[in-house]
């Protein structure tokens, strides 16, 4: 679902006033833009020339006072639905008795202090963000849809017609979920019950219930009928739809409707990015920010059958002497160590690899489609970036196992982590700060350490079988 940006007016003659409540509102809600008036007759102008979610005036304004610009502001065309927030300074009488009458939404009590002003706006807005999304609307007479039409998009609403509940159909299978044109897919859906093409508005509803498998929480489905037959309207739930609206439309129940649909789907999309945000969170290392090896168990053995990922290399990064790390200069500061490698992982290895912690400090990565040349190389930046990083002021090293799919293209998971494994057994043994690689014939091929590394790192004799 799109985020749209909050555009929020501002009416107040104090110059403070506006001041701080503009900044306060800017600092604390994410897409929101502000514009500030001074009068009645300056927020009348700009009312005029731009559009606006949401209306705050003082009651008292130098031209008029807050009621008068909102009886003008339900006058017109564009604001006609906009909540309008009187900011008082104390409970007025005459804003109760006449506040409601002339189009009040709502009234704040500025004694109460510009932070829960702040406060009240966000929930405000929050309450009454129902109205942003687009809709897919499937009605056969031009003439009817043109009316509706331009009744949902003066609410800014978006709207995509179409005549037919095929056309519909279409459109609703190629910006389907998971799709390549998901982005471009619609909140809701309203239909006429009765359309001219094959399929009417019942078949688009089973369509769209029982083949698409969007359930009403994920593609609300409003029906447009004629008929106030309770017979009729009850079938119209069998097939599916969340609720009906009878011909002829009554803008303020479309509207009405409209809004509750969209906050159904608002909440679905909620549940649907906490739950993956729940999931994310449950296979990621806290301390590194990588994933955790439960993911590479999950995942791991899929991401190597996948035909387009061939071949892949295994990379077992394990840090050198560690434990010394820890026991000479303490625990945290080896978490910091960890830390740090973990983000430059995360900046070496893409999206496209899998990169997990694989126990203490070993990180194993798997990196798809790539050639032993490029393993190589990225082995070597890396082992050498490592050099160079010095976190938390401590020199590491890290040695690193390599193994790839080259040779055996259906090896599984354990096997090809088994085979780095050998091989970076073998780069500790040859003196760490090295990498070893792993093929066919057992570990043959191993890359020098940087001519610069620490002395205590480099091996007392070159043992490379290249
Ligand atoms: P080698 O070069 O052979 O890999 O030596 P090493 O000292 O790195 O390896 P060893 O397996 O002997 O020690 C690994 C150490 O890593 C032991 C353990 O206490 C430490 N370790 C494991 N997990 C963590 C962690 O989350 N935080 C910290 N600070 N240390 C950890
Ligand atoms: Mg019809
Ligand atoms: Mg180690
Ligand atoms: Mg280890």
């Amino acid at each position: 679902m799109t985020v749209k940006t909050t555009n929020i007016l501002v009416v107040d003659s104090s110059e403070v006033s506006r001041t701080i409540i503009s900044r306060i509102l800017l600092t604390e809600m994410d897409y929101t833009r502000i514009t500030t008036c001074a009068s009645g007759l300056e927020a009348m102008h700009a009312l005029e020339n731009d559009r606006f979610d949401l209306i705050t005036t003082a009651l008292m304004l130098p031209d008029m006072d807050g009621l008068e610009l909102t009886r003008a502001v339900r006058e017109s065309t564009h604001h006609h639905y906009t909540p309008i927030v009187v900011v008082s300074g104390d409970a007025d009488g005459r804003l109760l008795r006449e506040g409601f009458n002339a189009g009040v939404t709502d009234y704040f009590d500025k004694s109460q202090g510009y932070q829960s002003f702040v406060n009240f706006i966000k929930s405000f807005t929050r309450r009454n963000s129902g109205l942003v999304g687009k809709i897919l609307y499937v009605e056969d007479s031009r003439t009817a849809a043109m009316v509706t039409r331009h009744i949902i998009e003066k609410h800014g609403l978006k709207v995509i017609h179409t005549t037919t509940a095929e056309a519909a159909l279409d459109f609703l299978e190629q910006t389907r979920r998971g799709g390549p044109k998901e982005e471009d897919g619609v909140d809701i859906v309203i239909t006429d019950f009765f359309l001219k093409g094959q399929l009417t508005g019942g078949d688009l509803l089973h369509a769209i219930r029982a083949r698409l498998h969007y359930s009403q929480q994920e593609m609300p489905v409003l029906v447009v009928t004629v008929s106030d037959n309770e017979e009729k309207q009850a079938e119209v739930f069998h097939a599916g739809a969340n609720d009906f609206v009878t011909k002829p439309i009554v803008e303020e129940i479309l509207i009405a409707r409209i809004h509750s649909l969209l906050l159904i789907k608002q909440q679905f999309y909620a549940l649907k990015n906490q739950a993956e945000e729940m999931k994310r969170i449950a296979s990621t290392d806290s301390l590194t920010g990588v994933r955790n090896k439960r993911y590479l168990l999950d995942h791991g053995e899929a991401f190597l059958s996948r035909k387009r990922n061939a071949p892949i290399w295994a990379f077992l990064i394990d840090i050198d002497r560690f434990k010394k790390i820890n026991d000479t200069l303490g625990h945290i500061t080896g978490d910091h160590v960890l830390a740090a490698l973990g983000d430059l992982l995360i900046k070496s290895f893409g999206d496209n690899c899998m990169l997990v912690r694989f126990g203490g400090e070993e990180f194993a990565a798997l990196i798809p489609h790539c050639s032993a040349r490029e393993a190589k190389a990225r082995a070597e930046v890396l082992r050498r970036k490592v050099e160079e990083m010095r976190p938390a002021n401590v020199d590491i090293t890290i040695s690193i196992g390599m193994a790839s799919t080259i040779d055996n293209p259906s090896i599984d998971l354990n096997d090809l982590l088994r085979s780095a494994d050998q091989a970076l057994y073998e780069a500790k043994k040859r003196g760490r700060n090295r990498i070893c690689i792993h093929s066919g014939f057992g570990v043959e091929h191993s890359i020098l350490p940087h001519p610069e590394t620490p002395a205590e790192t480099k091996p007392k004799s070159v043992a490379n079988s290249k």
